[in-house]
């Protein structure tokens, strides 16, 4: 490439101007598209498909950036890598968004019908996906557009059919009456994950039941008293003595006068009210286990809707609170309401609509997960599935341990309808994963279909080997099965995770993936949670407006480790965009030097002469070992604060500095060659985290370069660095930390002296072993440090010092400044002399105040507190200022 097709870089940073480029060079290229190769192994990652409900928050951003990295950096390891994006239904949460939407318009679902509902809801849906779409594209996610699925395609949805059939047919999956979190709003059984636990001022109504067999009461406590009507017994605990002569025998539920058993049961906690429990097994969970324990009979006494049916007796058709209020009113009147106390509680509410949860029994469809778990443990147990960071093994056994039937029937509209038919004539149930044309029983044509959907969770189960073609044999699926990791938050581990490995198994056979990451939450700056209520939630699409996609790659992810929160805010973005803004500049000083040197200086191979080539050669190849390690241990955040370190320090701040020297005598050996080299491989180190701004300046360099239309047409498909054994030069580097030292420490005192910087300083350095190394490199530290003359010497023949000498003793040497001539001694007596009377002006009113008996006597104690501390902090520094004006004195005298 000719001089003349060389282009200046432009001073300032756009983002804006160059992302979109980028992306779409890529796509054209086909970049994020892996080819199959069977002498390869893949790196796969399918990504977490995001619920079609609106935008991507940081969360997203989090999790798109976190499996960009790997998969960038596996890509460019010469990995056939695919990253497979796609999309949820994520039933309940988009059927209420529509629902919503059409309550705007006076309308409800049952209005339209469940057709035209969903038809509303695809076109929704369609939208959404179209915006997650976008938004990724934001990112820079390189994901394989060209697989993208979404969980209601006809292939996943054929997965879900077949997987449901199979487990009926195996009697994994069976329909039963159990409870189950109920909204009366959603009229639907929800997960658990769908229920959020508010803690409620509620109170304790204390009901007494009149014995049937002798006068007297039994009085039961409950934060619920009008689900007494659905009472099927009264429990205490055996060894209770209040109650000894009561068990056995029965009384006589109040108003309505149905007569329930006294039991006795172990469970039953003698310390909670009257230690004597209602059992009202439709309607309470703990009380179902005690009922099946005792054959108790189920009394429902509500209606989806949450109003009161026929077994509530007069009070039908009641909504419940209403019927609460009347129950109460009715037990005063009857003087069968000992007494109401108040109490606090935590209760479900729906996660989508925040109604109360009535928890309930119903008929719904169980998967038998027990068989299922016994076999997903076995895969981790073995290491065969490792899950990263380790504590969340002994959160996943536990949970796995004590797992519980999964109700996987929703009540909704939007979803995979379950495929089962119920016979109108022998009354049996077909289950297909085709539509049947009769009963496969009777043979009947009568049939129906379940008019429920699945749980959304039930097709993310099957995420990993439907995405490929599951059930289908297909190239992708026998090549990209399993995947490698499945990146995600720790708080679905199990609701998620956990499901995709027991059913990945059941299905396949085999893990669904190697490795589950699991990231942390990300918090804000005061490590608060990220809240729409709080405000302080990042804005993805924001926060690239304002700072580039890079940053916000970079500040979200810098620092983390697996497992743990994150705290981000405005300053981590700020700082992150300096860091985008350090290696454009150094980039562009490195191009014009090129273009000031010409060609031959900076084509030469690289034979380090000098100690400062040879010491950032050696520093690059420890980083690049070092950033290996960690990329491989899952430690991004760790990598990205090392490459930091080296580009801004080592790099920008010594290296490019030193380099000025040579530079600007046009001194040989040229230090282009190393800068050009460490740029070139910085950019590809830093390529997975910041792919845009990386991409840009690797292009821009590559013009430049005489080879460079031989080199990858893309930095993401260019090799990921590898450390070089042989650039290792440890005696470089003890030389060059030795340098390092001095310079520092004598800026340091530059800057506590506030000498001008134009100003040139005396120093001496005393050393012993470094002594040969370090004189040949009188004249860069004289530049770095501004200091002349410097003479370096040996330690043994050391001088001693007069008092006005500051003398600072590092690691290999000891640096002696006279103070004499260092600073302008007028300028700095007054500069000193007005600073301390400033300070004994501030000092006075302090004492001031603290001797006023009317400040004292009203004053908080914790203001008079600070007060007294200022002046103790004024008092120091008023010490110290007065040490130094008498150095300053001595040191003038004796000149
Ligand atoms: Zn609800
Ligand atoms: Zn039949």
């Amino acid at each position: 490439m000719g001089l003349e097709s060389m282009s200046e870089i432009p001073k300032a940073y756009e983002p804006g101007k160059i992302e979109k480029k980028w992306y779409d060079f890529w796509v054209r290229q086909g970049y994020f598209t892996p080819k199959i190769d069977q002498g390869k192994k893949p790196f796969v990652i399918i990504m977490p498909p995001t619920n079609v409900t609106g935008e991507l928050h940081h969360g997203h951003a989090l999790t798109a950036t976190l499996e960009d990295i790997m998969v960038r950096w596996h890509r460019m390891r010469g990995e056939p890598s695919l990253w497979l994006p796609g999309t949820d239904h994520a039933g309940i949460a988009t059927q209420v968004v529509v629902e919503r939407q059409l309550a705007e318009q006076g309308q409800t679902k049952d209005d339209i019908g469940r057709e035209e509902f969903t038809r509303l809801t695809w076109e929704w849906a369609n939208k959404s996906r179209e915006n997650i779409r976008r938004q990724h594209q934001l990112l820079g996610a390189s994901c394989d557009w060209t697989r993208e699925k979404f969980t209601l395609d006809e292939g996943p949805s054929k997965a879900v059919r077949t997987a449901f059939v199979s487990l009926y047919d195996k009697g994994l999956i069976y329909r039963g009456e159990r409870m189950v979190n109920w909204c009366p709003r959603c009229q639907t059984a929800l997960s658990d994950l769908e229920v959020e636990h508010k803690d409620i001022v509620g109170h304790l109504y204390y009901i007494r039941y009149p014995l049937t067999q002798r006068k007297g009461f039994v009085t039961v406590a409950t934060t619920r008293p009008e689900t007494f009507l659905g009472d099927t017994a009264v429990a205490v605990n055996p060894r209770d003595k209040r109650y000894e002569n009561l068990i056995d025998k029965s009384v006589s539920l109040p108003i309505i006068g149905r007569e329930i058993p006294i039991i006795a049961d172990d469970a039953v906690d003698t310390s909670f009210g009257t230690g004597a429990l209602k059992i009202t097994p439709a309607h309470d969970p703990t009380d179902l286990e005690v009922a099946q324990r005792h054959n108790l009979p189920l009394v429902d006494i509500m209606n989806p809707d949450a109003t009161m049916n026929e077994n509530a007796g007069p009070y039908q058709g009641l909504e419940r609170f209403a019927c609460r209020e009347q129950v109460l009113a009715d037990l005063k009147d009857k003087k069968l309401l000992e007494k109401i106390e108040p109490y606090s509680h935590s209760v479900g509410h729906c996660g989508r609509c925040q109604t109360m949860i009535e928890p309930k029994v119903s008929l719904q469809w169980f998967v038998r997960t027990q068989p299922l778990a016994k076999a997903a443990i076995e895969v981790v147990k073995e290491a065969r599935v490792a899950i990263i960071p380790e504590r969340f093994v002994k959160i996943y056994f536990d949970w796995m341990e004590n797992i519980r039937d999964w109700c996987i029937s929703r009540q909704l509209w939007w979803g995979h309808r379950i495929p089962v038919w119920y016979c109108q004539d022998c009354a049996k149930v077909t289950a297909s994963v085709d539509e049947p044309v009769a009963c496969i029983h009777c043979g009947s044509k009568q049939i129906i279909q379940d008019p429920d959907v699945l749980d959304t969770w039930f097709s993310s189960a099957l995420w990993p080997h439907s995405t490929l073609g599951w059930p289908e044999d297909t190239d992708d699926l026998r090549y990209f099965y399993p995947g490698s990791v499945m990146e995600t938050g720790y708080d679905i581990l199990f609701f998620w995770v956990a499901r995709m490995i027991m059913m990945g198994l059941e299905d396949t056979g085999e893990i669904p993936f190697h490795t589950v990451y699991l990231h942390g939450l990300i918090r804000d700056e005061s490590g608060e949670k990220m809240s729409k209520l709080r405000g302080n939630v990042i804005n993805p699409a924001e926060a690239i407006g304002k700072y580039g996609v890079d940053a916000l790659r970079f500040a979200l992810t810098t620092g983390t480790s697996p497992g743990n929160d994150i705290n981000v805010g405005e300053s981590k973005l700020e700082s992150s965009r300096n860091f985008v803004n350090k290696l454009w500049n150094a980039t562009r000083f490195i191009l014009q030097s090129m273009d000031a040197e010409g060609p031959e200086a900076w084509t030469t191979q690289l034979q380090p002469q000098k100690i400062e080539d040879q010491w950032i050669n050696s520093q690059s190849s420890r980083l690049i070992r070092s950033v290996t390690g960690l990329m491989e241990a899952f430690q991004f955040g760790e990598a990205e604060q090392q490459i930091y370190g080296f580009v801004w320090s080592k790099f920008c701040d010594w290296y490019i500095e030193i380099a000025k020297i040579r530079l600007h005598s046009q001194s040989a050996p040229s230090p282009l060659p190393f800068l050009v080299n460490t740029l070139e491989k910085s950019l590809r180190l830093l390529h997975p985290f910041m792919p845009f701004v990386t991409e840009e300046l690797w292009q821009s360099l590559k013009q430049h370069l005489p080879g460079g239309s031989q080199m990858p047409a893309s930095t993401m498909i260019a090799p990921y660095p590898f450390a070089d054994d042989k650039a290792f030069a440890p005696e470089a580097e003890r030389v060059m930390d030795s340098i390092i030292e001095v310079v520092r420490s004598i800026r340091n005192i530059r800057a506590q002296y506030k000498v001008k910087p134009s100003k040139w300083i005396e120093a001496r350095v005393y050393t012993g072993e470094l002594l040969s190394r370090l004189i040949p490199q009188t004249d860069m530290i004289e530049i770095l440090a501004k200091t002349r003359p410097l003479t370096i010497l040996d330690r043994q023949k050391r001088e001693s010092t007069k008092d006005t000498d500051l003398v600072l003793v590092l690691k290999e040497a000891e640096v002696v400044v006279p103070l004499a001539g260092m600073v302008d001694r007028l300028a700095e007596e007054q500069r000193l002399t007005k600073e301390s009377r400033e300070i004994k002006e501030r000092m006075a009113q302090l004492e001031a105040r603290l001797s006023d008996k009317a400040f004292l006597n009203k004053a908080p104690s914790q203001v008079v507190e600070k007060e007294k501390q200022k002046l103790s902090v004024l008092e120091d520094k008023l010490k110290r200022l007065n040490q130094e004006l008498s150095q300053l004195n001595s040191s003038s005298a004796d000149s």
